[in-house]
């Protein structure tokens, strides 16, 4: 994809997705002579724009813990080819008040002297609404309306205002990404995600559509390793990302929860949690993650640490657009699970057996034919029974259909 997407970018060419298309724009012609329109690098530094719609800060926090690679990394700039992030957070910056908005002002005015992203999270209020009766969801700063009145400026006209002159804009957490919980049904606020907000003919200034990195928090890594490949493509080093349809790091949330969960064999044995703290396969107390793309039982949540399943938790569907309402209520087996849990037990019930007494072999060491021939302490489990030995003569030869496998055990 990322290659389509890059011979796309050379030859002007119709590309085959949003972000082929989104390529399609890097076109000589395109970069010049606007001095927002760069080429590729060199690249010294890169401003990072940090807004805060609807949001509990869980991005934040989920980002600051990241370790592959860390943030403080992309701050010092000690990661090869990638430029310095220099990060406007309204928590973590220094800067306070008008020196803080300053520096937003300046990106919009085009003052850097260097190419800058737009980093979202939380999901973006309709602030229309708000506005109805005088007041406003969610600012950031404030502007003078005349000598005694000032008025605060919302996030989301933040977003409209810088968003056409940033290199990228990536929408952090699932608020952002889909809307999340502030955009479930009710919304008061008119919530919507950053890729709604902006349009279907959002480009960034590198041509580049809204990147979008879901989760409830989102994985801390999946956030800092994104930011690093879009910073080395900036930089005309590395190629585009491959992103899917949806603008996700493909190689990230291309593959769903359960196919890498660490209870994963217990499904597929047909063996499932009647309560929570069994160490079963979780589907029938509630886990979507069979049709959730997301990649938490691999990557863990902080450092490699974590992550719902691995710790006992079900998969409540949090990286998805129809997150919340499509998987509520939560808690609840899923109604797919009635056939796939069926399937497994059926197809578990048969192969379990056969694998238990396939186990009970390869316990025995080759010498151990009997407890004379025993001499250690160990080594004395039961020696497997006639039924148990005629079933695994059986298997071992279904085993070798098809196969030039020789050995047999005894
Ligand atoms: Fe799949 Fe969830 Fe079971 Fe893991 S716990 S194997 S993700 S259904």
């Amino acid at each position: 994809m990322a290659t389509e997407v890059l011979e796309s970018a050379k030859t002007g060419a119709k590309g085959v997705n949003m972000f082929s298309a989104a390529a399609d724009r890097v076109k000589e012609e395109q970069l010049m002579p606007d001095e927002r329109k760069f080429r590729g690098g060199p690249l010294n530094v890169v401003h990072a724009y940090w807004l805060a719609g609807m949001s509990c800060d869980g991005c934040s926090v989920s980002a600051v813990g990241a370790t592959a690679p860390p943030v403080e990394d992309l701050l010092m700039g000690v990661i090869p080819g990638v430029p310095k992030v220099v990060l406007h957070h309204p928590v973590l910056s220094i800067e306070a008040g008008h020196h803080f908005v300053r520096n937003f002002e300046m990106a919009e005015k085009n003052e850097l002297g260097a190419p800058y992203v737009v980093i979202m999270e939380g999901s973006v209020a309709d602030e229309r609404i708000a506005a109805k009766t005088g007041g406003y969801w969610v600012a950031l700063g404030a502007e003078k309306i005349d000598e005694n009145r000032s008025r605060p400026i919302p996030t989301a006209e933040w977003l409209k205002r810088l968003a056409p002159g940033a290199a990228a804009v990536i929408a952090i957490g699932t608020c952002a990404t889909w809307g999340g919980i502030p955009s479930a049904t009710g919304n008061p606020t008119g919530s919507m995600s950053v890729m709604d907000f902006l349009g279907k003919d959002y480009r960034s200034s590198y041509g580049l559509p809204v990147i979008n990195i879901p989760g409830c928090p989102p994985i801390g890594d999946n956030f800092t390793e994104t930011v690093a490949a879009v910073l080395l493509f900036l930089q005309g080093i590395g190629p585009l990302p491959e992103f899917d349809d949806l603008g996700r790091p493909a190689w990230l949330f291309n593959d769903t929860v359960h196919t890498k969960c660490v209870r994963g064999g217990f499904y597929e044995e047909g063996q499932f949690a009647k309560n929570y703290g069994d160490r079963e396969c979780l589907v029938e107390v509630g886990c979507w993650g069979p049709v959730v793309q997301c990649n938490i039982t691999s990557r863990g949540f902080i450092n490699h640490v974590g992550g719902c399943m691995n710790t006992g938790g079900i998969c409540i569907g949090c990286t998805m657009p129809s997150f919340p309402d499509g998987f509520t209520p939560f808690y609840k087996k899923p109604p797919g699970a009635n056939i796939s849990s069926a399937g497994s037990k059926v197809l578990g019930g048969f192969m379990r057996p056969l694998r238990r007494i396939t186990m009970k072999f390869m316990n025995r060491e080759a010498r151990w034919t009997d407890e004379r021939h025993i001499p250690s302490g160990w080594g004395h489990g039961e020696k497997p029974g006639a039924v148990s030995q005629m079933l695994h003569q059986v298997y071992v030869r279904y085993q070798g259909l098809g196969s030039k496998r020789k050995w047999r055990p005894k």
